[in-house]
């Protein structure tokens, strides 16, 4: 007798074969898949799935997001990098305490069950309260998830911005970082489905000293680094003033390239930093809708993957305005094909394997998940294809990765756990953590002041975005 049996499906295993199976099946025990084939032996199951006119694939893996900008989407919008920071995130993320990460962390967690992730790495740097971080990571098991925490550490500034600034929050003296990141290791590293990696929040947010402490720190103790590299201009200018070098080459100088480092966006990287990349076996998460909607860039995702490099893909914070990974998948295809103009540049099977295997190897689980393969975690998604926009004659992989979207997953499978059946969602009231997202976001605005109002009461726009014509205050005209 094993634990859990899936039938009838289109199997899109994601194995080294890249088997897609019609008509097979998958068995499940202890949380593992057993087996997975056209013809299975005669199982006994506790539980069996019907999943015919369904795409059966991995659970897809975001693999890097801000989940503490889950209650905020909305409030400030269509801005660049620099007044996004100042004029809309600052303001209300540095009022966040355990509650509103609490809730952020279940919102965030619904969002991505019903969309078909079962993976997050989840970048937290925002230790406003150290309990933060702590209260996220008991949600996300809660859920079920399978969470990735990229514990950060910011001593210095926070995307740039100075320590003496009133919003300045989330900026900690070093030897408390270092405590509470201890901490947080001894607690939940490796323990169930919650693994740590250590991430200074950029290469300009943190002292030359607690980078060095940090860089030891993960290295002694077999942690993974993480950081975000090169993501806007703004930051290899800065490096180029100050260090003579460019982002990346600041980042490979400071020791933060390797087999065990994974840098974000990295959208401003010169030809010989793609080598650079490829070189020290260094990790990419490429983030397409949120480099998209902030202007960042496109990175060169097609010339690091061309070089051997291990690419994943993930949603970042509030600036992706989601957590479909399946409208990540699309946009990280189309905008390779529109850079190159070249439509064969990223495929359709490209952007899933991101989406997947690669994004577990990037998070050095891809011996535990990432695809459907005898001896893996059962981390499991079923697509309804019986809909109209997902008809098809043969292939399903374009359909799934053009078509579909996190709505069309029906039912979801975590470490053998069913988390989400025929939509709903097992492990959580889902009536109730929206009403509790509605009054911690209701909170946060009351607690932020002026210039989150100005924000969200600011009139039609004539010229230019809405966040232009909250110009009211005078918090705003002596900011400027
Ligand atoms: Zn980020």
């Amino acid at each position: 007798m094993i634990d859990l049996l899936i039938t009838g499906g289109t199997i899109v295993t994601m194995d080294p074969q890249r088997r897609v199976i019609t008509g097979g099946a998958i068995a499940v025990d202890e949380g593992r898949i057993v087996a997975v084939d056209q013809n299975l032996p005669d199982y006994k199951a506790r539980k069996t799935i019907d999943a015919s006119g369904c795409v059966v694939c991995p659970g897809l893996i975001n693999a890097h997001t801000h989940i503490y900008q889950a209650l905020i989407e909305g409030i400030g919008y269509d801005m660049h990098f620099d007044p996004w920071n100042w004029r809309f995130l600052f303001p209300i993320v540095s009022q966040i305490g355990p509650t509103h990460a609490e809730v952020s962390a279940q919102v965030a967690a619904l969002e991505m069950i019903k969309s078909g992730t079962t993976t997050v790495s989840d970048h937290w740097y925002l230790h406003t309260d150290f309990d933060n971080v702590h209260r996220v990571a008991e949600t996300l098991r809660q859920a079920g998830l399978r969470h990735h925490v990229v514990y950060g550490l910011l001593d210095q500034t926070f995307a740039g911005a100075r320590i003496d600034s009133e919003y300045m929050t989330m900026i900690r003296r070093e030897e408390a970082l270092i405590e509470a990141a201890e901490d947080f290791i001894a607690r939940w590293h490796r323990q169930g489905r919650t693994v740590v990696a250590l991430g200074p929040g950029s290469t300009e947010d943190i002292s030359d000293r607690l980078m060095h402490k940090t860089i030891e720190m993960a290295r002694q103790r077999g942690l993974q680094l993480a950081t975000h590299v090169a993501g806007w201009a703004e930051i290899v200018t800065y490096a180029i003033k100050n260090y003579a070098l460019r982002d990346l080459e600041y980042a490979h100088s400071l020791g933060l390239t390797g087999p065990d480092a994974i840098l974000f966006h990295a959208v401003w990287l010169s030809p010989r930093e793609v080598q650079l990349v490829a070189e020290s076996g260094s990790k990419i998460v490429h983030c397409p809708v949120a480099n998209a909607h902030l202007a960042y860039g496109i990175a060169p995702v097609a010339e690091l993957r061309a070089k051997g490099v291990t690419v994943g893909l993930g949603t970042d914070g509030a600036a992706s305005y989601t957590y479909d990974l399946f409208e990540v998948m699309k946009m990280a295809a189309m905008l390779q094909k529109v850079k190159h103009l070249d439509a064969e540049v990223l495929t359709a099977e490209d952007a899933l394997e991101m989406a997947t295997i690669e994004g577990a190897k990037v998070l050095s689980l891809e011996e535990q998940v990432g695809s459907l393969e005898p001896g893996k975690r059962a981390d499991i998604i079923l697509v309804d294809f019986a809909q109209p926009h997902l008809m098809t004659a043969h292939q399903v992989v374009p359909k799934l990765v053009y078509s579909a979207r996190g709505h069309d997953v029906v039912t979801s499978i975590i470490d053998g756990q069913v988390v989400m059946e025929n939509r709903r969602v097992l492990t959580m009231d889902e009536a109730e953590v929206l009403k509790r997202a509605r009054q911690a976001t209701a909170d946060l605005v009351s607690r932020a002041g002026i210039e989150t109002h100005d924000l969200l009461e600011a009139p039609w726009p004539e010229q230019g975005p809405r966040w232009r014509e909250a110009v009211t205050s005078e918090w705003f005209k002596t900011r400027k």
